[in-house]
């Protein structure tokens, strides 16, 4: 089968491995039908996070199950169906209190050895591990670009949003508009926000947010904190969503943010990053972190896409081959798209 491999920074690679056996009686085996590119994935194009060359890459798909285990029961064989980006065992302390982010055997999609070795989804077939968990059904008449985003990118917006505690009639900031805070600016929305900010410097980006409903605002052209006093009579916002990564992004959101008033960062910080204690002190502020629970909140993020209530199809720019992957990773590498979608 056709797979995308990483083979050094800023090269990845269509290679042709074995097509993946169940081994495990609770693996499935997913011919995948789509594949989305991800920020993570730029990652590990650029190095930052390592795979050993060769390594098959991808952590989001959508496809029909091919084969399963003797113990996979939450699908079968012809189910179309979404994955999580990431694994749980369903049986360690974390999972049984329902933390399957923290799965004590956690093993992501595409992400080499230091992520549990498990083969990634820019393939024509994927191996999953515990099925039940990690596969979910996707609803009848779900398009593709819509079904990926549950597995990882809306999840997490989503998941931004529910930590936030955003209440109805509240004010937000979305800080960052890659597909993640996109989707976050729907999530605020859908939670109720009297008013959605987003913050960021690409004008397509802003664009897409103000079609979703949010008030855009430039982060160099604008004044982020003279723009969000002037629309909070000079409090700040209820909640900001920080989704960069950045120290610049994270003191931002901190300073955006009302007295008591909470911050939901998503984003990945790789490096020891200054924050204004002082400032979080006296501000009263609540900081929330982490990775998305993305297996407790796939059938709640599911039914709002499957309802439309939640719609991230609009983020998907751009179409292409599984052969074609080099120059998906290298346009999305210039900031040229904003969600890929590979077909194999
Ligand atoms: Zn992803
Ligand atoms: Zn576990």
């Amino acid at each position: 089968m056709r797979a995308v491999t990483f083979q050094m920074p800023g090269e990845v690679r269509l290679e042709d491995k074995p097509e993946p056996e169940p081994i495990e009686p609770d693996d499935a085996v997913v011919s995948v039908e789509a594949a989305g590119v991800c920020g993570s994935d730029l990652h590990i194009y650029h190095g930052r996070h390592p795979v050993e060359p060769g390594f098959t890459i991808g952590h989001e798909f959508v496809g029909t199950v091919s084969a399963a285990g003797d113990a996979v029961d939450t699908v079968a064989e012809g189910d179309r169906v979404i994955g999580s980006f990431v694994t749980a065992c369903g049986e360690c302390y974390f999972c049984r209190l329902g933390l399957f982010h923290h799965c004590e055997q956690q093993r992501i999609f595409g992400h080499g050895e230091i992520s549990g070795a498990l083969q990634g989804a820019q393939a024509e077939q994927v191996l999953v591990p515990h099925a039940n968990l990690v596969l979910r059904r996707a609803p009848n008449g779900l398009s593709d670009d819509a079904a990926l985003f549950a597995g990882d990118v809306m999840n997490t917006g989503h998941f931004g949003v529910k930590q936030s505690g955003l209440k109805e009639g509240e004010t937000a900031a979305i800080l960052g508009l890659g597909p993640v805070g996109l989707c976050a600016v729907q999530a605020a929305r859908r939670a109720g926000a009297a008013e959605v900010i987003a913050i960021d410097s690409v004008p397509q980006r802003l664009e897409m947010a103000e079609r979703f409903g949010a008030t855009p605002v430039h982060l160099h052209e604008q004044d982020p904190r003279a723009e969000v006093k002037n629309r909070t009579e000079g409090r700040g916002v209820d909640v900001c969503v920080e989704a960069v990564g950045s120290p610049q992004a994270l003191d931002l959101a901190v300073r955006l943010a009302r007295r008591v008033g909470r911050v939901s960062m998503l984003g990945v910080h790789g490096k020891p990053c200054e924050v204004h204690m002082g400032l979080l002190w006296n501000k009263s502020l609540t900081l929330t972190t982490g990775l998305a629970n993305v297996i407790a909140d796939f059938d709640e993020v599911l039914a709002l896409i499957a309802a439309g209530e939640l719609d991230p199809s609009p983020i998907v720019t751009h179409h292409m081959s599984l052969d074609d992957a080099p120059e998906a990773y290298a346009a999305y590498d210039r900031h040229e798209v904003l969600k890929v979608v590979l077909k194999p």
